[in-house]
Formats: C-alpha cells, sequence, structure tokens
C-alpha cells in the first residue's frame, strides 16, 4: 500500500541521542561576534560578493557601480535596519557605516531604488539556491532538526499590504468594508526545530488577469516542494504545515518527493476529524502520557483514515495538554503520512513550528522586518537578499561560534553589536573583490 521510498527515507534517520554534542566549551562573551567575520565567512565559504557582483546590471545609466547599490543593501538587510531611508537618506548618522561599506561615491535612496528594480529575480534566486546547496554539502542538518528527522515548515508569509500603492504583481482582495487591497506574499520553506534555522526556499504566488483568482498559497507551496526536491533532492524528511495543506494534490506532491507530512488540524469540521473523535471517544488509539514543560499530555493516535481521492491512508493524533498547575487544558490535533514517527516526536513538531519566538517566520517579521514594503519596485529580490542574509547569519552564529546557543545573547544583541562594529570598521576591504 505504501508508495513512499522507505529505504532511503531510512539513510535520513539517525540516532537523536548519538548526535547531540557534548556540552564542555565556555560560555561566550559578546566580543567573540564579529560582523568583520561574518562577512568573510560569507565571502569565503558562500561567495557572496563575487555573485552579488555577478548579477547582471539593466540600467540605462551606470554611473555608480551596480555592486556598489546591491551589496551595502545585503549589508543592511543582515543587520536587519528597518528601511533603506533609514540608511541611505539620514547621512550625518549614517555617513561612517556607509562609508565602510561603499567605495567611492555614497548612493542616494533613488539609485538604490532603481537598480533593485532592475536586479533580477532569478538570478538573485540562483545565489539563495547556491547556498542552501553548499549548507547541505557541508552536511548541516544530517543529525535531524527534531528527533532525528529533518523537519522543515512551509507558510505564506505576506510581505506587506497597501491600499493605494500597487505594482504589476500585486496580488489582490476586497476587505470587509468593500475596499481593494494590495499586497504580495510568498510560501517559505524553513527547517523547524535545532539551530541554525535556514530558509530552504521561496515562491512568490503571482497575480492573475481578470476573473482569475490570483494563485494561492497551495499552488505555491506544491510548486515550492517540487522545485526544492529538483534542487537539492531530500532536502527534508518531514513537512509540517497548518490545516490549509490537509489537500490531496498537496499530499501526494509531499509523498511523491518521499517525505512525510505533518499537518496541524484546526477545522472541526472535517470529516476526517469527527470520525477520529468518535474512535479516540471510545477510548481507541490511547497512548501512555508523557509529560513536557510542567504538562501531562495525554495522547490518542490511530492510523487508517482515509482523505478522498488519496490512496495512502493517514494517522491521526490527538493530544491533550493539561498544565500540571493551574489545570488548563489544551487539544492539539494532527494528521500525518507517516505510520513511523513516534507520537512524541510528532508532539515536539508541532511544538516547535507554533513556538513564539522559535521559528523562522516569526523573526522574518519581527527582527528582519519582512513585511516592510523596503521597494515596491524590487519586493521579491529584497525577500531573497533577506533569506540569503538570514541564511548566512544563522550560520555564521550557531556554527562557527562555539557556545552561541547557551550564551543567551539576544537577536537584539547581536544586531547592536554588527551595527557598532560597522561604525568602528572599514570593511571595504572584505567586500570588494581584486579590480572591484
Ligand atoms: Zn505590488
Amino acid at each position: 500500500m505504501e508508495c513512499i521510498n522507505t529505504q532511503k527515507w531510512h539513510l535520513f534517520r539517525y540516532n537523536y541521542s548519538t548526535t547531540k554534542k557534548t556540552k564542555k566549551e565556555g560560555a561566550i562573551n559578546e566580543k567573540k561576534l564579529e560582523l568583520k567575520k561574518l562577512l568573510i565567512y560569507a565571502k569565503s565559504v558562500y561567495h557572496i560578493p563575487q555573485k552579488i557582483k555577478e548579477l547582471t546590471d539593466k540600467r540605462a545609466r551606470k554611473t555608480i557601480p551596480f555592486f556598489n547599490l546591491i551589496m551595502p543593501v545585503f549589508l543592511f538587510l543582515l543587520l536587519q535596519y528597518e528601511s533603506f531611508h533609514t540608511v541611505f537618506s539620514s547621512p550625518e548618522s549614517m555617513r561612517k557605516r556607509l562609508k565602510h561599506c561603499i567605495r567611492g561615491r555614497i548612493p542616494k535612496v533613488d539609485a538604490i531604488r532603481d537598480a533593485l528594480g532592475l536586479t533580477d529575480p532569478e538570478e538573485t534566486e540562483g545565489i539563495l539556491t547556491a547556498t542552501v546547496s553548499r549548507i547541505q554539502k557541508n552536511a548541516v542538518l544530517r543529525g535531524g532538526t527534531i528527533g532525528g528527522y529533518v523537519t522543515a515548515a512551509i507558510d505564506g508569509v505576506e510581505l506587506f499590504c497597501s491600499r493605494k500603492k500597487k505594482c504589476g504583481k500585486c496580488l489582490t482582495r476586497k476587505t470587509a468594508s468593500g475596499e481593494m487591497e494590495y499586497f504580495h506574499k510568498s510560501i517559505v520553506c524553513t527547517t523547524v526545530g535545532s539551530n541554525p534555522h535556514l530558509i530552504l526556499g521561496q515562491d512568490m504566488l503571482d497575480p492573475r488577469d481578470g476573473a482569475e483568482k490570483d494563485e494561492g498559497e497551495l499552488t505555491g507551496g506544491k510548486r515550492l516542494i517540487e522545485t526544492l526536491y529538483s534542487q537539492h533532492g531530500h532536502f527534508a524528511d518531514v513537512i509540517v504545515a497548518d490545516g490549509l495543506y490537509l489537500n490531496v494534490p498537496f499530499l501526494r506532491v509531499v509523498l511523491k518527493c518521499h517525505m512525510e507530512a505533518v499537518i496541524r488540524l484546526k477545522d472541526e469540521r472535517r470529516l476526517i476529524f469527527q470520525d477520529a473523535e468518535k474512535l479516540f471517544g471510545s477510548g481507541e488509539g490511547k497512548k501512555e502520557p508523557f509529560y513536557r514543560e510542567g504538562k501531562k499530555i495525554d495522547c490518542w493516535d490511530l492510523d487508517g483514515f482515509e482523505l478522498e481521492g488519496l490512496q495512502e491512508k493517514l494517522r491521526v493524533v490527538r493530544y491533550r495538554e493539561k498544565n500540571e498547575k493551574t489545570g488548563e487544558e489544551k487539544w492539539v490535533w494532527l494528521v500525518t503520512t507517516s505510520k513511523e514517527i513516534d507520537y512524541k516526536i510528532l508532539w515536539k513538531m508541532m511544538h516547535k513550528r507554533w513556538d513564539i519566538e522559535e521559528n523562522a517566520f516569526h523573526q522574518l517579521k519581527t527582527y528582519y522586518h519582512a513585511d516592510h514594503c523596503y521597494c515596491h519596485e524590487a519586493v521579491e529580490v529584497i525577500f531573497l537578499l533577506m533569506l540569503i542574509a538570514f541564511n548566512i547569519r544563522e550560520m555564521y552564529l550557531y556554527r562557527r561560534i562555539h557556545g552561541f546557543e547557551r550564551s543567551k545573547i539576544t537577536r537584539k544583541s547581536v544586531t547592536r553589536i554588527f551595527r557598532d562594529d560597522l561604525q568602528a570598521e572599514n570593511l571595504c576591504w572584505i567586500l570588494y573583490i581584486e579590480g572591484g
């Protein structure tokens, strides 16, 4: 019955306990983090400045080198500045930082916008793909991210929304009051669980002409998984997603790519939910309870459910989390294609995915300002540069700085240190390549 390639699957399953690192290194202090070292790492391992230099310059007037416009944008996204205006239009406070990463004339914000608008998204995407390939070659995810499984999440990220500004690539929707809203949305795939968190790819949804509805999340989600699979092979063992993705064509794509889906179930009207509820109610599938973070977790776990149109049977798991102090209860449901992942590991996957701080979706919004419109003409290019910066920063912190995870240095502090570094030291010698 099962059409997943179980043999291949096992190759990617590792025993979690044997891959855990021993905790010997001492705690680090902030002095160990240096923007200089991060940039050297970005250059020597990922060839970021080199690749930015290779981007095609389609501008008619080339008074300022293209590199002098795009490289600083990458750097300031990495430093999590909230707008280009802050960086390029307030010369007094930013003068030194700009001088420390740009050789020659400091560009005006309009020149930056023009250049970004003419940058090819596909070429920019190529840099992200190469970065992810490089990370995979280094076997960063080999031990899995949760319970020995490489766990990735997929979700839509709304980039910004406006009622006035509109471009040819805007998606549209009507608000409750009948007003038109314009927005951009990307489907993002990121690892979940252990650090570093890595963004594996994104798929920008396209608008459609006339009466046809714009592309939906499911379309983008399917396309993204297929693209990532063709680019990187078995890039994850498990795809975690919310209830929207409990959809036969989507599940088929995941299974075809030899991965398992874990879907959070919320909609109580779904038939599969009602069927399971009846069985669980009569005590079927009851598992040994377990304890996590002061909560007792009861679990019901049954296989053999059908979804119309899907050949494979699905497994439904229900959890009741009870806070031992307050007595507060919370129910969590999921549906999975997996026959073998332990119910405690499935719980952890849910927990990590929807942990308020510990996921890339949250970081992108809160720290990287992914929902801010930096430049409407270049939404995709900027988002891609942001994702590349995200990955390199994660890799530097968690793979290059021993003990960073336990140091409890906050993300805000890291940004402050890096911004101070750029204020204090000229880093052009790293960014500029011979003859550039
Ligand atoms: Zn737009």
